[in-house]
């Protein structure tokens, strides 16, 4: 097992250190161990990954406490319920998109780097996703459908433009940042002063405050409405699939980019019909005579009832095949077959006279299958033992 560091001497903080605390510690290590000011420095990299990761757990309540129970020597399979891990694949990728919440946006400039100037960039304002769950019959699935619905959705206030402010125009400049947008900070690390810049907590980068707030909103900038949505749901989906209509969700307050539609893809079980794949599957249950003579036979298929032609001698087990029945496959858009399993049902309560007739057959010669008859049957239904 992978010997581990106690999280808490990572960020060489107590046992009972607060939320502030451990946060404060990682800032420091982070910034002194960031890969733009240690270029090619692997031990940095390392130290950098490692408080990164410290910081996962412990900045979590519940990762906080399922380690400070189960100690720093377990792996992820040691604890209860399972799934859980210390963070241990964290990508330099998850480590800087956990930089927002922690650094607002310190520049690492004259670092140059791509991670350092993303941080720069002032974030847009992003409205929550919406999710809807849509119930489709396996018919819909097949054919794929155009649905309507009204969404109760928030969107932005028609009055104030989705500002929050009066008229859409009552704004003063910010006071604490004198309408930059930005506050200075001087920090002092191993390196000797840093200046980093962040966004104005006050005013969130905008530089103004709402002088009087818009009467209809209340200054929230939305107000909820039923927005009527139409969109098409392709041939195919899977129960459980989840498609995205971008910019469909909600609006954030004061403005900025909404958020998506998420539709979650529920499949009504059909009353006869079994899904598999782009296949469908019907159990078809023939009589005795039938099987025995041949005939025909009407089936369910996704399209409505079909005739299906039955030749004499058909044993059970053995799978028709309906071309073109089933539904199409989401990435070639090839349609499936129904697949019929044929299944005999032998009579459980006998009349005298079809006693006396099915006493005559038995014992005739053909009535059991020769060695070859029966190796050829089985042979057929190995797809059922497999
Ligand atoms: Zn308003
Ligand atoms: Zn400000």
């Amino acid at each position: 097992m992978e010997n581990k560091r106690d999280y808490y001497e990572v960020l060489g903080v107590s046992k009972t250190a607060t939320a502030d605390e451990i946060k404060k510690a990682y800032r420091k290590i982070a910034i002194k161990y960031h890969p733009d000011k240690n270029p090619g420095n692997k031990e940095a990299e390392e130290k950098f990954k490692e408080a990164a990761e410290a910081y996962d757990v412990l900045s979590n309540a519940e990762k906080r406490q399922k380690y400070d129970q189960y100690g720093p020597s377990l792996g992820p399979q040691g604890f209860p319920g399972g799934g859980y891990s210390y963070g241990g694949g964290m990508s330099m990728e998850d480590i800087f998109s956990q930089f927002g919440d922690i650094f607002g946006d310190i520049n690492f400039g004259g670092f140059g780097s791509a991670a350092g100037g993303r941080r720069s960039r002032q974030r847009q304002r992003r409205g929550s996703d919406l999710r809807i769950r849509v119930k489709l019959s396996l018919e819909d699935i097949a054919n794929g459908v155009t649905k309507t619905l009204k969404i109760p959705t928030y969107v932005a206030c028609d009055h104030c433009k989705g500002t929050g402010a009066k008229d859409g125009v009552a704004f003063a400049t910010c006071s604490t940042c004198h309408g930059t947008g930005t506050i200075n900070r001087v920090q002092n690390t191993m390196f000797g002063a840093m200046q980093s810049t962040a966004v104005c907590p006050d005013c969130e980068g905008t530089g103004k405050t709402i002088s009087e707030y818009c009467a209809y909103c209340r200054g929230e900038g939305v107000e909820k409405k039923d927005v009527q949505v139409s969109f098409t749901i392709p041939g195919g989906v899977e129960d459980g699939q989840v498609l995205t209509l971008r910019g469909k969700g909600n609006a954030p307050r004061h403005g900025g980019v909404n958020g998506d539609l998420l539709i979650v893809i529920e499949e009504i079980k059909h009353p006869e019909l079994i899904r598999d794949g782009a296949d469908v599957i019907y159990n078809l249950m023939l009589d005795f005579p039938t099987a025995a003579l041949g005939g025909s036979v009407e089936v369910p298929t996704i399209t409505g009832r079909a005739r299906l032609k039955i030749a004499p001698g058909t044993q059970p087990g053995k799978v028709l095949r309906l071309r073109g029945k089933g539904v199409p496959n989401q990435q070639t858009g090839n349609r499936g077959d129904e697949l019929i399993n044929v299944m005999v049902y032998v009579p459980e309560k006998l009349t005298p006279e079809q006693q006396a007739t099915i006493e005559n057959m038995k014992g005739a010669p053909n009535m059991s299958p020769d060695e070859n008859e029966r190796n050829r049957i089985f042979s057929n239904l190995k797809h059922i033992f497999e």
